[in-house]
């Protein structure tokens, strides 16, 4: 039998409605055996997720504020959920010591108490074994999680357990505070509670029917990607896309464990496959492109020097310049006598004179030119790598577009082909080539 983590995040769990439909698809599968839940989230635009909440209640909380308006609206919030779902349950207890405790507990305390009630509920709905998650998400007194230390409290007490309910988001402190990851943290619970039990599988619930191969807001109605390798997945949150927290991807990406992103609202779609980079991988790579990211904030800084090839030493005294000013550095394109630096602009901060001056002394260039509002586009896509002419077929829709392109930058995986353009320029570039490599294969 094989074992499936599943996290339902927190439009999944926002009203007894959806937790109901949460359940059924738990229960329609056996081995979705751990289930990680978030805390309930928006039921409608407008609404405030319970640990926005919670945020406010602390804020007013440690100002010596009353703060009753908001914990009554977190009150009555789990005692609907309580009632739609028919449970003999009461929070009464849990929510007057949380309430006791807001002011002086600390802030991350506070915001925890949103998936600490909702694991409760959801427990007890499913009739699983509830774990508090401070007794096995481990933190340093600094704030960062103890993987380690973690995985094998998880192991402890999962141990011989059939079913449980583990809330996401939070952890507790060598010394006995209670913890959260940064916001979307569930997640990572996730994340680490697959790794503990070696799931097969690790299931993302949210709202969606999967990553999608472009930004919505910038292509009409595009497709869902089916399967995707963890490393293109990296290519593509560098440039915006985002799916999961962060810190979600490494423990399950080390142990070769898939994470599926799927829908609650439509549990029959397939969703997306996360997978380890394998040959498997390759060959499922039914397009050429897996997909299209872009962002905006940079600014290229051109240096042009004859003969800057045989000045040893060049590119470091040029790096130096902006390692001393602490300018984040993300591409130097160059030909023979030029250089390009691709910088980030809200690193750069209005130091734009200082570091041109200070270039200008270390390398003395026979020209210097700053460019600002430059965006950068990944084209990403594991299949690139045996169909040829992609290139070709890439920059071909860019010119029909009549994009001018800044700079081309091809990693050595050939995974990703990098495009820098006028930020003015990036809807457009990306629309072009979804145009061409997807919309026309439709
Ligand atoms: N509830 C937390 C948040 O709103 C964590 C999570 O949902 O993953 O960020």
């Amino acid at each position: 039998m094989s074992i499936k983590v599943v996290k339902f995040g927190g439009s999944s769990l926002a009203d007894a409605g959806q937790i109901k439909k949460a359940s059924a698809i738990i229960k329609s599968d056996a081995d979705r055996r751990y289930v990680v839940p978030s805390a309930p989230g928006k039921r409608f635009p407008e609404d405030v997720k319970v640990t926005d909440l919670l945020y406010a209640c602390y804020e007013k909380a440690s100002l010596g504020e009353d703060f009753s308006q908001e914990f009554e609206k977190i009150r009555s919030r789990y005692n609907e959920i309580i009632e739609g779902l028919g449970l003999d349950l009461s929070l009464d207890e849990q929510l007057g010591q949380i309430r006791k405790s807001l002011a002086t507990a600390g802030r991350e305390y506070a915001a925890s108490r949103g998936e600490y009630l909702n694991g409760i509920v959801i427990a007890a709905y499913l009739g699983y074994t509830f774990i508090d998650a401070a007794d096995v998400i481990v933190f340093s007194d600094e704030g960062q999680m103890m993987r380690h230390e973690t995985v094998a409290k998880l192991r402890e007490h999962l141990r011989g357990v059939e079913h449980a309910v583990i809330p996401g988001f939070y952890g507790k402190s060598v010394s006995g505070v209670v913890r959260t990851f940064s916001r979307g943290g569930s997640d990572v619970t996730g994340s680490l509670v697959a790794r503990a039990v070696h799931a097969d599988v690790y299931e993302n619930w949210t709202d969606v029917s999967g990553i999608l191969v472009a930004d919505p807001r910038v292509v009409d109605s595009p497709i869902v990607i089916p399967v995707i390798t963890y490393k293109e997945l990296r290519e593509l949150s560098y440039m915006g896309f985002s799916v999961l927290h962060e810190d979600a991807i490494f423990p399950v990406r080390t142990a070769g464990i898939p994470i599926n992103i799927r829908n609650t609202n439509a549990p029959g779609d397939d969703g997306t496959m996360i997978v380890p980079d394998s040959d498997a991988a390759e060959e499922v790579a039914a397009r050429t492109i897996t997909g299209i990211a872009g962002k905006k904030g940079f600014c290229a800084v051109n240096i042009e020097k004859g003969m800057m090839n045989s000045e040893i030493g060049f590119i470091r005294d040029v790096l130096n310049v902006f390692a001393d000013l602490g300018i984040s550095v993300e591409h130097i394109p160059s030909g023979i006598d030029t250089l390009t630096i691709i910088a980030d602009s809200a690193s750069l901060n209005g130091k734009e004179e200082k570091m041109l001056s200070a270039l200008r002394k270390a390398v003395n260039p026979d020209h210097l030119e700053f460019e600002p509002d430059i965006a950068m586009l990944a084209v990403v896509g594991r299949g690139m790598r045996r169909t040829r002419g992609t290139a070709a077929r890439i920059f071909a829709a860019l010119a029909h577009g009549r994009i001018n392109i800044k700079m081309i930058d091809q990693g050595s995986s050939e995974l990703n082909i990098i495009i820098g353009v006028n930020e003015n320029d990036l809807h457009q570039a990306i629309r072009c080539i979804y145009d061409a490599f997807i919309s026309s294969t439709l």
